[in-house]
C-alpha cells in the first residue's frame, strides 16, 4: 500500500509513542513506512505528554484501546507504576519502552534489549569471552548491560560521569545477573587503562549529538583495529566516535542499527509478523540524511 491510497477508516488501529520532548523522535516515520509496506491498516502518531498528566495519557490510551505504543525519555521508568505486568526483560533493566494492549491489559516490554542484540549481531556472532568497556549509567546503559549479558560477554567494566548513580545502577542489576562489573571513574588514565584490555566499547552516554559534531567520549589514539565499536547515539548518522574507529580500522556500530532493532521488535509485538526491516532501514537513513 502507497500513502496515495492510503485511507483512514473507522478500522485504523493506532500505535503511538509518549515522550517529552517528543518533536525529535523518528518512531513515526519509521513505523508508519512498516505499516504501508505490509500493508496494514495502523497508524502511528507521536504525544508529547507533560509529567503531570502522564497517569491520565495511558488511561486514556487504555480507554481508546490502541494497540501499543512506545515510551521514551523521560518516562521509561516512571511508566512502571501505570501498567498492568511488564515481562522478564523489562524487570532486568527496570524500564519499558513499549507497551502492548492485549485486550485492555497494558503490557511492559524493553525492545532496547533487543536493539542493543540486533545492533551487536551486525558485527559480531557472540561475545562469548568477551570484555566490554560501557561508558554512561542511564537507562541505554542498562539494556546494554543486559543485551551483553545475555550475549555471553564475561566481564565489563563500566565508567560513568557521576561514580553514585553507576553504583546505585549496578546494586540493583547484579542482584538480577551474573555477570561480573567493574566501576571505574570516568577520566583519561582509566580510559586508558581500559582500551588497553577490552575488546569492546561502547558509548551509552548523548556524547556526540547533533550538533556537537566534534566530540567524542574516547580519545581516537585509544581505539585500536581488533576493537568493536557502538555508539548508541544515532543523530547523526556518523558519530566522531565512529568516524575515528572507521579510520582506525575497527568495526563499528552505529546507533541506528540500535534504533531500528528496537523499532522492529516493538512492530512485531504489535501486529505479531516480521517487521519489513529494510523499509524501516531505509525510512531511518532518509530522515537522518
Ligand atoms: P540517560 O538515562 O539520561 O543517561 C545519560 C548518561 O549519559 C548518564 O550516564 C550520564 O551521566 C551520561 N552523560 C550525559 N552527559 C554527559 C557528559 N557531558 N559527559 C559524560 N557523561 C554524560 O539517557 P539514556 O536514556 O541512557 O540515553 C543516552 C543516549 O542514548 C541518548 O542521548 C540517545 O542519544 C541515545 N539513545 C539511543 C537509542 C537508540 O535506539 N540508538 C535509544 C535511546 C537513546 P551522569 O550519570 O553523570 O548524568
Amino acid at each position: 500500500m502507497s500513502y496515495s491510497n492510503w485511507i483512514i477508516s473507522n478500522k485504523t488501529r493506532l500505535c503511538c509513542v509518549i515522550g517529552h520532548p517528543i518533536d525529535k523522535s523518528l518512531s513515526p516515520i519509521m513505523h508508519n513506512e512498516a505499516f504501508r509496506a505490509k500493508g496494514l491498516d495502523y497508524v502511528y502518531l507521536a504525544f508529547d505528554v507533560d509529567e503531570t498528566y502522564l497517569k491520565e495519557a495511558v488511561e486514556g490510551l487504555r480507554a481508546l484501546k490502541v494497540r501499543g505504543f512506545n515510551v521514551t525519555m523521560p518516562y521509561k521508568v516512571s511508566i512502571i507504576n501505570f501498567l498492568d505486568r511488564i515481562d522478564k526483560e523489562a524487570s532486568l533493566v527496570g524500564a519499558v519502552n513499549t507497551v502492548v494492549n492485549d485486550n485492555d491489559e497494558l503490557i511492559g516490554y524493553n525492545t532496547d534489549v533487543n536493539g542493543v542484540i540486533s545492533a551487536l549481531e551486525s558485527k559480531v556472532n557472540s561475545l562469548k569471552g568477551f570484555k566490554a568497556l560501557l561508558i554512561g549509567a542511564g537507562g541505554v546503559a542498562r539494556a546494554c548491560i543486559v543485551a551483553l549479558f545475555l550475549k555471553g560477554c564475561k566481564e565489563i567494566i563500566i565508567m560513568n560521569r557521576t561514580l553514585n548513580k553507576a553504583k546505585l545502577m549496578l546494586n540493583e542489576l547484579s542482584k538480577k545477573l551474573n555477570i561480573i562489573c567493574k566501576l571505574e571513574e570516568l577520566n583519561i588514565d582509566s580510559l586508558k587503562k581500559a582500551t588497553a584490555s577490552v575488546d569492546i566499547i561502547i558509548n551509552a552516554t548523548p556524547i556526540g549529538t547533533y550538533p556537537n559534531l566534534n566530540e567524542s567520549i574516547i580519545p581516537k589514539e585509544l581505539i585500536k583495529k581488533d576493537m568493536v565499536v557502538f555508539d548508541v547515539v544515532y543523530n547523526p548518522k556518523k558519530t566522531k566516535l565512529i568516524r575515528d574507529a572507521e579510520k582506525i580500522g575497527a568495526k563499528t556500530i552505529p546507533g541506528y542499527e540500535m534504533f531500528i532493532g528496537q523499532g522492529v521488535a516493538s512492530f512485531k509485538l504489535w501486529t505479531g509478523i516480521d517487521a519489513p526491516i529494510d523499509v524501516m532501514r531505509k525510512a531511518v537513513l532518509k530522515a537522518l540524511r
